[in-house]
């Protein structure tokens, strides 16, 4: 059986689209298959159209939430309903083609790869979204030693035994490409070209998008903590060549030492402490939140 997941978040105009697309594509793959779209505590009527798609078809399901918890903890949820021996995973705006499913099984089950996700190779969306996105990825794929995580997102396919070790990874600062890339296992992609959404707003606001992408390099790397560590260290051989400088000049009995050399180290070395202290005080926030154990998401209702 073949599971696919959809987080929605105030999606009531394409839903019907959604379906219908959804349908044709996973039957043309096989009649074993189940759809779990995960509302992700709309305030429209998208759940409304949801559970009319249900009733059309018994084999779409609905994992309602409690309130917004943001799309990688919706795609969480939903994954943890999934029964099926492969499992996708799609945006509910079709930015993402869900004809591609089937050419993702295919290549699973005949190369035998455990995860095939799928990679842009064309995006076509808004200058700055392709400006940002592509700093991140960047940013992203050098920092964390991750490999091939450029233009890469949540759609792809993974098997049980992968989405197996994905739930198990238990973090609340949640980058799914990341931990789907940290999995490990035979991983392989397919290319495509990325059309903007369908209808609608973007429901990641920017503001959503820099969160993730920060959640994505502190969740996979120490350079944050690394980069006061250097500043630091730079910050004290600069002052051990300064005060060579003033005592030479304090010997030579010339000092040309004045207030300004002292008051911009003073300032110096203050700013340091203030960006370790800030770097620092985001680990001790992380950690912080996960010694809380609060959950990822929480249930509303599942409607089988
Ligand atoms: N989404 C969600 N919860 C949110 C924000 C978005 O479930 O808080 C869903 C949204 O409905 C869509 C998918 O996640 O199906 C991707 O959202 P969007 O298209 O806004 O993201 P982008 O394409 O900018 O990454
Ligand atoms: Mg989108």
């Amino acid at each position: 059986m073949l599971s696919l997941v959809i987080p929605v978040y105030n999606e009531e105009v394409l839903i019907q689209e959604l379906f219908s697309r959804v349908k044709i594509a996973m039957e043309s793959i096989g009649p074993d298959f189940e759809v779990i779209m995960v509302d992700d505590g709309s305030t429209d009527a998208t759940l409304k159209n949801l559970e009319s798609c249900h009733e059309q078809d018994k084999r779409f399901k609905i994992v309602s939430l409690s309130r917004n918890f943001g799309h990688q903890a919706a795609y969480t949820a939903g994954l943890n309903y999934a029964k099926g021996d492969f499992i996708a995973m799609l945006d509910g705006d079709l930015q993402d083609p869900p004809e591609l499913i089937g050419e993702m099984y295919q290549k699973a089950c005949n190369e035998g790869f455990d995860i095939v996700y799928g990679r842009r190779i064309k995006r076509h969306e808004h200058f700055s979204k392709k400006l940002l996105t592509r700093i991140f990825h960047l940013v992203f794929s050098r920092l964390s030693r991750l490999e091939n995580m450029k233009q890469v997102g949540n759609f792809s396919l993974m098997s049980k035994r992968a989405l197996h070790s994905f739930l198990s990874l238990q973090e609340k600062n949640r980058y799914l490409p990341g931990l789907r890339a940290f999995v490990g296992f035979k991983q392989g992609y397919v290319d495509y070209s990325r059309p903007d959404r369908m209808k609608g707003e973007a429901k990641m606001s920017l503001y959503k998008l820099v969160t993730l992408g920060l959640d994505a390099i502190f969740s996979f790397s120490s350079l944050p903590v690394k980069i006061c560590l250097y500043s630091g260290l730079i910050g004290v051989i600069l002052i051990f060549f300064a005060l060579i400088y003033i005592l030479i000049g304090k010997l030579g009995g010339y000092a040309p030492v004045g207030w300004s050399s002292i008051i911009l180290s003073v300032y110096f070395i203050g700013s340091v402490q203030l960006v370790s202290i800030g770097i620092l005080g985001e680990y001790v926030y992380r950690i912080y939140k996960e010694t809380q154990n609060r959950p990822i998401f929480i249930v509303n209702k599942f409607i089988e």
